[in-house]
């Protein structure tokens, strides 16, 4: 059975008061599981996110972003020694906010995801259409391509380190969600590009997220679809009961 994984993703959020308290709430009220929680608070909370969740087994540190390059004069960047220094697991790389107003490239973010690996690092790479796209029905080739261009350059032993989340730009922030069935369709066909690639055994293995408008009310029937994998929850998870509600509707 594939690893299930809930993700926070706290965006710009919470300052750091406010991040303690979310982190030590979801500290409390987290029972023991398999599902794999990521907490991705913004970077200057990290450490002390860390520290909160250091005790917890199923409880992992994610950061939003990194830089590209590994060290130097590269002013308000962040590099992959930095994140793993203080104890970061996974890594979201290419959320079509980054894509879209920092103007991220896919070129870019094969340079990021070799980075995140080399360090030991997990990325949690984003892939989605617009509405735009989705209206023309070109979606699946689409995220196929985003997937391809970032992520076809790793050898078999690199890409199963890699978690994929599906984001439909559409559903983001705006409480229209996909519906399970959509959710699904795009999942599959991600899979399938997988095992086109890499073949059963790994396309079988990787985690594939959902992303977009998941809440407490949804969370259960997106997540009961074979092929999805659990969740990349924005705001639903800056409540700490909310977001614990996500985690238990994990497979
Ligand atoms: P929302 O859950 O707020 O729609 O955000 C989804 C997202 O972008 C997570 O990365």
């Amino acid at each position: 059975t594939r690893q299930q994984i809930v993700a926070g993703n706290w965006k710009m959020n919470k300052n750091y008061g406010e991040g303690r308290e979310l982190a030590m709430e979801i500290v409390e009220r987290l029972k023991p599981s398999n599902t794999q929680v990521v907490l991705c608070a913004p970077y200057i909370h990290l450490q002390l996110v860390k520290n909160i969740i250091k005790d917890v087994a199923s409880l992992y540190l994610g950061a939003q972003n990194c830089h590209q390059e590994d060290k130097g004069a590269y002013t308000g960047e962040i590099s992959v020694d930095m994140l793993k220094s203080v104890g970061v697991s996974y890594v979201i790389l290419g959320h079509s906010e980054r894509r879209e107003y920092f103007g991220e490239s896919d070129e870019l973010l094969a340079k990021k995801t070799d980075k995140v690996l080399a360090a030991g690092l997990l990325p949690i790479f984003c892939c989605g259409e617009s509405l735009d796209i989705r209206d023309a029905g070109t979606h699946v080739a689409h995220v196929q391509a985003q997937i391809k261009a970032g992520l076809f350059h790793l050898s078999p032993e690199e890409f199963q380190k890699v978690v994929i989340a599906y984001e439909p730009i559409w559903a983001i922030g705006t409480g229209r969600t996909a519906s399970p069935e959509q959710a699904q369709d795009m999942h599959a066909a991600i899979r399938a590009l997988l095992t086109d690639q890499y073949g059963a055994e790994i396309a079988d293995a990787t985690t594939i997220l959902y992303g977009g408008s998941v809440n407490g009310g949804n969370a259960a029937v997106l997540f009961s679809q074979p092929d999805v994998d659990g969740g990349l929850v924005g705001g639903a998870s800056l409540k700490a009961e909310e977001f614990i509600t996500i985690v238990e509707a994990t497979k």
